[in-house]
């Protein structure tokens, strides 16, 4: 049986039959059976998510994020409730029904914090989901928030390799607690996001293979998969970035091995390739992350060096992002989206 199709049946890959299936696929007859499978269950809609980075400090200290605490060049801001809020109404106009609020791991947003925030955005807007995305918590405090209307969790496993994780983490890390972060997140029945870099220092086909067989057990709602970007004060400033192709066929392979995923078309996809958005989109995601995040913030927070936040990744920009989709035959869907089972 051909890779795609045992792949599609659901059948358990090895790591030796995914390593292959990596390297020598055909881009091309990925791209097209994930399209096919993709359309057959989301039809042609591209959904959009209004995204509000609401706090750029972090205390961990990722060697490949320019938010890592040893990064003193950084620029640190935190929104306040009302600027928040603010971003939600603003969105909530323009059409937007899926927030996603991302920060890094900081600690002034302690549960209370961000409960008071998603139980009010979902008081004044009960249509809209509330993504979170703010890092490994406790279970009691995933369990609060979910409590209060969360619905969906974004936490990027970022490598499911052991000895690849040690060299993209400090001592203070831990592989073990971010699987049980995503594990619990699924209990708690969030709609719940893994993922990872494409290329980061040391990874290889092997690290990848060992992604795909992770997230096959863990069957996430949602994957998020980007290049490797280098950040210029960081310790990988001199790594190579990850490549666009490998980062899009992985897209397609997860598409096939994951059919129901809401996959995004990444920043960090566009930021690497001019056209990365539509690649994406064309390789199998279906999710857009439009930034909302007020503009004299969004600059502030680079996670790797070049970020775009102005371009068709803007959420000012919609009209134009919605033609865009359209030029390829897609439309620009401000539904919910929720993950079909
Ligand atoms: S990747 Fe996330 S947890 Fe790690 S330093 Fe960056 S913001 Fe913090």
């Amino acid at each position: 049986m051909r890779i795609i199709d045992r792949v599609l049946s659901g059948e358990d890959l090895s790591i030796d039959e995914w390593v292959d299936a990596i390297g020598n696929c055909d881009i091309e007859e990925i791209r097209k059976a994930a399209s096919e499978i993709r359309d057959s269950i989301y039809g042609k809609k591209v959904f959009a998510r209004g995204l509000i980075e609401f706090t750029s400090y972090c205390r961990n200290d990722c060697f490949y994020c320019g938010l890592r605490k040893s990064n003193r060049d950084a620029l640190r801001y935190r929104l306040s409730y009302d600027s928040v809020m603010e971003c939600v109404d603003i969105g909530y106009e323009i059409g937007f029904r899926t927030f996603v609020l991302q920060g890094g791991e900081d600690n002034y947003f302690t549960d209370e914090r961000i409960a008071e925030i998603v139980r009010d955005i979902k008081a004044s807007y009960p249509d809209v989901a509330v993504t979170l995305s703010v890092g490994e918590r406790s279970y009691e405090s995933y369990k609060t928030l979910r409590a209060v209307g969360a619905d969906r969790y974004l936490l990027r496993h970022e490598t499911a390799d052991s000895a690849h994780y040690r060299i993209l983490h400090p001592d203070a890390m831990s592989m073990a607690n971010r699987m049980e972060c995503l594990h619990n997140l699924k209990k708690l029945g969030y709609q719940t996001g893994a993922g990872m870099m494409v290329g980061s220092p040391e990874s290889s086909l092997r690290t990848l293979a060992e992604d795909m067989v992770f997230m096959k057990s863990l069957d996430p709602e949602m994957v998020g998969i980007g290049p490797f970007i280098p950040h210029s004060s960081t310790p990988f400033r001199n790594e190579k970035k990850g490549s666009v192709d490998l980062t899009l066929r992985m897209v397609s392979l997860v598409r096939l091995m994951l059919p129901h995923a809401m996959i995004p078309a990444t920043t960090a996809l566009a930021t690497a390739s001019e056209d990365g958005q539509l690649l994406g989109i064309l390789h199998g995601a279906n999710v857009i992350m439009p930034d909302i995040t007020p503009k004299e913030e969004r600059s502030k927070y680079m996670i790797y060096d070049g970020k775009k936040i102005t371009g068709d990744e803007a959420g000012e920009n919609l009209e134009r992002i919605a033609e865009k989709m359209r030029s390829i035959g897609y439309e620009l869907s401000m539904e919910r989206g929720d993950y079909i089972p």
